[in-house]
């Protein structure tokens, strides 16, 4: 579905927001796309919908090359297959005209259709998403955070995409409302085989909804493979720094977090150094099992234990003097 090929979007005088990034989404399927702020994540996704310009590589979408098609010149045949569920709903939803309204814009073939067909098919996907059908009558401002948010992805919904890119649905939301969210979105993609690139930065958010998890910093991967795997046992050090930061509920579970924590401390004034060489690997300045190798050669991404990761402590070539795990090269 999504074939996401050595992408690269950088601007004037700046490292670039994404280096060389290779991703793929498959019909039906959920890639999850974690990172710090500022790792990326939401510039991929903003490439996808031809929202930023490209500077290097490919976007394949169902075989068609879109990565140097802007947003504006997609044409309604491909703008309604990928649609979008911002974290804030209101960006989608006009608070001068009625939910209804709003929605029946984004209908897929909705000129073709009578008033009242478009009236009821309106009232079907505000149902879908758990709104009564007089919602439609009613404008944004009456409604709370999660049923904007629910109206949203209707909204989306209604274009009958077949890629969704949700960036950071649920981080406004409180945490009851965040898992309802999670759950309809997971019921809605079984429903109508929908595929996600659903981007956050949580690894817990993305671990309940993912099939795959893909780690970003400083625009590159660094570990991507199963939801299960990367969200629960991480091999690289970066996500396991993620992964330690990450606010759990059970008292045991906490202390072994804490512990890794410590293990994975980052000192503040590391943490704010400027990223990584072109040469090197990004997260040197942070890492606690760097070495020299790390801050002058560029770690290859390798596969170890069906994980794809970009580290040289998993390339036994590498010179990483910790380096003894057997891997493929990915790429
Ligand atoms: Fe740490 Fe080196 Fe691996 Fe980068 S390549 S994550 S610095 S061990």
């Amino acid at each position: 579905m999504l074939d996401v090929e050595e992408l690269t979007v950088a601007y004037p005088r700046r490292p670039p927001s994404v280096d060389g990034v290779s991703l793929t989404v498959g019909r039906g399927e959920t890639l999850g796309l974690v990172g710090e702020s500022g790792s990326g994540k939401t510039t991929l996704g903003r490439a996808v919908l031809g929202l930023v310009p490209v500077s290097g590589g490919r976007i394949g979408f169902d075989g068609q090359e879109i990565g140097h098609l802007p947003a504006v010149r997609r044409g309604p045949g491909l703008i309604h297959r990928i649609q979008t569920v911002f974290q804030d709903p209101n960006s989608s939803l006009n608070p001068a005209r009625t939910v209804g309204d709003s929605v029946a814009e984004s209908l897929h073939g909705g000129g073709r259709l009578s008033r009242a067909r478009r009236r009821e098919t309106v009232g079907e996907l505000l149902e879908r998403v758990g709104l009564p059908a007089v919602a439609a009558t009613r404008y944004p401002h009456e409604f709370s955070g999660g049923q904007r948010q629910r109206i949203a992805i209707a909204r989306a919904l209604a274009a009958e995409p077949e890629l969704v890119v949700c960036d950071e649905p649920t981080s406004a939301l409180d945490l009851s409302t965040q898992a309802q969210m999670l759950n309809l979105l997971s019921d809605l993609r079984r429903e109508q085989e929908l595929s996600y690139l659903f981007i956050s930065h949580d690894l817990a958010v993305v671990r309940h909804i993912a099939d795959r998890i893909a780690v970003l910093y400083q625009g590159r991967v660094m570990e991507c493979g199963p939801a299960d795997q990367v969200g629960l046992r991480p091999a690289h050090p970066y996500t396991q720094a993620l992964h330690a930061a990450a606010p759990i509920a059970d008292v045991a579970a906490q202390r072994t977090r804490r512990a890794a924590r410590t293990a994975a401390m980052i000192p503040a004034d590391a943490a704010r150094r400027p990223g990584g060489r072109p040469d090197s690997c990004p997260f040197t300045s942070r890492c606690p099992r760097a070495a020299d190798v790390c801050g002058s050669r560029r770690p290859r991404e390798v596969v170890h234990d069906g994980v794809t990761l970009a580290c040289h402590l998993f390339d036994p070539e590498s010179g990483h003097p910790d380096s003894a795990v057997p891997s493929s090269i990915a790429h």
